[in-house]
Formats: C-alpha cells, structure tokens, sequence
C-alpha cells in the first residue's frame, strides 16, 4: 500500500467528518479526513451555535439528539481522552422552551418525549418571570418584518408558559470539540490533511476511485464521504452522485448576532438556552455577559441561498432584525451599533431534515444537508456512517431494504431510510432549523 491509498476518503474535517474519521479508524480502516481549510472544525462547524437540544419534529429525531447528548456530557469518555486533555465543556444549563400557539406548546413533542423517557417541566408564566424577571411575556406572533408598521406592537395575549429540559445546553467551542475528535482519531490511527482541495472524484464502472486534489495529487480509495458541509452539493455534482437524489442540499447563509445583556444582569449566571417560536428566534449566554441571537426561519423572511465560495459575510438588515425580535420579549436590551456575532452557511434540504446515505456511485457515501441543527448529532452520526458502509459494502440493499440503527444509549431503532436521498419530503418537518 503507498502513501496515497486509504480505505477510506472522507471530504471535510468538520465535527460530523471528524465523528466519521473517528468510528471508521476505531473500526481499524485507514482514513483519511480532507479539508481545504488550515484546521479541524473552521468550516460552518466554527460558527456553530452548539445548541443541544432534545425536542424534534420527529420520533427519530428527538431519539437521535437523546443519544447524542449522552456522549456530550461524558466527552472525555467518547474522546477515550487521556486524563489532562483540554476539553470543550458542556454548559449544561438547560432548555426553556415557550408554549406559543404557533409550537401548539409542544403537544406533539411531548408525545415523543414521553416515549423516550427525556424528562420536562411545565413552566408556569410566574415560574418564567421568577427566572427571567426582565421579560415581558406578551404574545408578538406572527413574526414581522421590520419594515412592518405592526413590528413590536404586541397581538393579545400572552405567552401560554414553557417547558423546560434539564438536560441540554451548548457546548463552549464547536471548533475545539472538533479538535478533540481530531485528536481521538490520529490516537487510533486516522489521518487529516489539511489545506487541500478535493477537485475530483474519479469513478470507473460507477464505482468511486478515490479523489484528485487542486493540485493535481491522486488519492487512491474504495469508499469516499460527503461530508462537505455547504459545499456538499458541489462534491455530490463532480462525484455524478445527485443523479438520483429526490433530496438535494443547498447552501443558505445565516446571521447570528451577540448583542450584551441588559445592564445589571449577570445573563450566564442564571439563563438557559431559550426557544421562542413567538417572537421567532433563540437565545442562549455568549462569553463577555452577551446573549447570543439565532433566527427560527419564520415564514416572513426571505431565505439567501448562496454560491459557498462566493457570499457576502459582512452583517446585514437580518442582524438587526434578530436584536430588535428579542427586544420584544427583553424591552431593556440595548440594540447597540457596533454588531458583533457571525456570518455562515447551512446546508440546508427541502425538509430541513440531514442526509446519512449511500448514493447511486458504489463506494461513495454523504452525511451532508444538516440544516443547521445536526452538530448536536454528529458523534451519533459518526457511528451511522461507520455501520452504514460496513452494511453496504458486504452487500446488503441499502436503498431497497433500509439498515436499522440501534441507538447505544436510548432503547430506539432508528430506520435510517428518513435519513435516505431517495425519501419523500417529510412532511412532519417544521421546514426550519428546528428540523
Ligand atoms: C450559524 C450556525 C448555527 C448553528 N447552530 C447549531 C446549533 O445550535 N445546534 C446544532 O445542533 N447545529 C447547529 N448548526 C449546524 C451545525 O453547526 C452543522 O450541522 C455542523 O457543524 C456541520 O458539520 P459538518 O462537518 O457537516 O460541516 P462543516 O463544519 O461545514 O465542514 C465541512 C468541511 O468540508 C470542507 N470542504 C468543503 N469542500 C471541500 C473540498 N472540495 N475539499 C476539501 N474540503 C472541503 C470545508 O472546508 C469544511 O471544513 C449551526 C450551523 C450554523 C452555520
């Protein structure tokens, strides 16, 4: 075997590609993760908002995050890490999410909540004010533009309550997490290049080769995986791979803004991670005494989707507008001029839902449209991928009979066809981030 042969190739060092280098290396394949920036994790990974959360749309998907949160909270456990590694840490200060009508308070969650044992608290309106004092809890649904003459102006009513998960939170640094995994996985013999763009993906008889770099460079490999984040969609076309995808990715740029804490409110000391479908966005402490701002996707706004090699990643009206959203519910926060928070992509699908997939090229794989939620998945990811190649490569009819996956820390099969290129758009979807 030569310096340039790998079992298996696997595109992008982001937290799920580096989750998959991770399980394929601890199986004994030799691979190879590609990136074409300088470190593990500075792709749409970097700017993560790391949220982990346990409410889906979907059985599946709330089991999936269930699993996941599990190897968060015993990191150095999953890492194998040896005793006086630098960790990212779990902030695990909870989840409060808001009864509103538009989430039907959560009636349909519940119901797979109950299912899986994920424990939850009614909040009261008076509970939410003992917490968060500052807020004001009238109901401002539906979401406006800000242009909107009604924006801020409260509809009637008042928000119907919350509930609240103990278990969840963000973790501290997405990219440093990717380089926890980075380091687990060269401690098992897996290898990163970094630096070096895939720029094609030779295939003979319809079954992958391997890849050829910028700069010329052949890497010779049975399997290849998609793990390319918003570049996915550009890596499925010079693979011939999107043939057959009734799924596709595409990528969509997204603002968050860090805006600071009202004054006299030490926000991290007491705040959880807050999803409020009825102003439309989420929140959570950022470092410096900020509170972070992501969008919920409501329907009133337009969706960016961008070439990834080519978009505008200065701040726009959408910053202001996340600020001024939560200045409904938190009248005392300043909206100041000088915006700081990020600018990145998701790799978005028709129904918000990830691809974990063969494809229609033998030997080469995809984990890619993870719509801006799936970094809470990835190590649960990482060991999707690693059984779903082992069950294709020794022959099993993955398309025809979909593999199941027994989750290891939550009693829950998940059929990985929702995860399939070939599915029909999932209608339970909440066609957002929330997915
Ligand atoms: C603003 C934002 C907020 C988010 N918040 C949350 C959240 O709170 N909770 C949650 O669960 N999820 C969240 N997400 C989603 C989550 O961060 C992503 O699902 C996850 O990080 C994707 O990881 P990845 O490894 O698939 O992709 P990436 O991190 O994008 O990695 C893909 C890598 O592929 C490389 N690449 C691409 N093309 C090539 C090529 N041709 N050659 C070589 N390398 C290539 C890129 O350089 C990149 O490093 C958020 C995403 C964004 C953008």
């Amino acid at each position: 075997m030569n310096n340039n042969t790998y079992d298996v190739v696997i595109v992008g060092a982001g937290i799920i590609g580096a989750a998959i280098g991770y399980e394929l290396s601890k199986k004994g394949r030799r691979t190879l993760n590609i990136d074409m920036l300088p470190a593990a994790g500075y792709g749409s990974t970097s700017n993560s908002c790391a949220i982990i959360r346990l409410y889906y749309s979907t059985l599946d998907g709330c089991a999936m995050a269930y699993d996941g949160y599990h190897y968060w909270k015993e990191w150095a456990n999953y890492l194998q890490a040896p005793q006086k590694e630098l960790l990212a840490s779990f902030n695990e200060n909870g989840t409060l999410v808001m009864k509103t009508t538009l989430n039907d308070g959560l009636r349909k969650q519940i119901a797979h909540l109950d299912t899986l044992g994920i424990p939850y608290e009614h909040w009261s309106k008076e509970q939410i004010m003992e917490s968060y004092p500052f807020y004001n809890l009238s109901n401002f649904a539906p979401a406006k533009i800000l242009d909107d003459p009604d924006f801020g102006e409260p509809s009637g009513g008042q928000l119907d309550g919350a509930i609240f998960f103990p278990k969840g939170g963000y973790i501290s640094d997405p990219q440093f997490a990717t380089k926890n995994i980075q380091l687990a996985t060269e401690r098992v013999g897996g290898q990163f290049r970094f630096n070096s763009r895939v720029r094609e993906i030779p295939t003979h008889n319809a079954k992958v080769q391997g890849v050829v770099l910028d700069d010329g460079t052949r890497i010779d490999a049975p399997v290849v995986i998609n793990v390319a984040g918003p570049h996915s969609c550009q890596i499925n076309a010079i693979a011939g791979a999107e043939k057959d995808m009734n799924i596709s990715t595409r990528a969509l740029r997204q603002e968050v803004a860090h805006v600071s804490a009202p004054d006299g409110i030490d926000y991290s000391s007491f705040a959880s991670v807050v999803a409020d479908s009825d102003v439309a966005v989420y929140s959570r402490p950022e470092i410096g005494n900020n509170i972070l701002i992501g969008s919920e996707d409501p329907p009133c706004d337009s969706h960016e989707y961008v070439d990834p090699d080519n978009y505008d990643s200065n701040f726009s009206d959408q910053w202001t507008l996340l600020a001024q959203r939560l200045g409904q519910r938190i009248p005392g926060l300043g909206i100041p001029n000088n915006m700081k928070g990020c600018v990145d992509l998701y790799d978005v699908t028709e129904d918000w839902l990830p691809i974990y997939d063969r494809s229609c090229v033998e030997g080469y794989y995809m984990a890619c449209g993870s719509s801006g939620n799936q970094f809470k998945n990835a190590p649960v990811a990482g060991k999707v991928m690693a059984e779903l190649i082992e069950f294709c490569e020794s022959g099993n009819d993955h398309d025809k009979q979909p593999m199941l996956y027994r989750l290891e820390n939550v009693n829950h099969d998940i059929n990985l066809g929702t995860f399939s290129r070939l599915r029909e758009i999932n209608q339970d979807s909440t066609f957002s981030v929330l997915g």
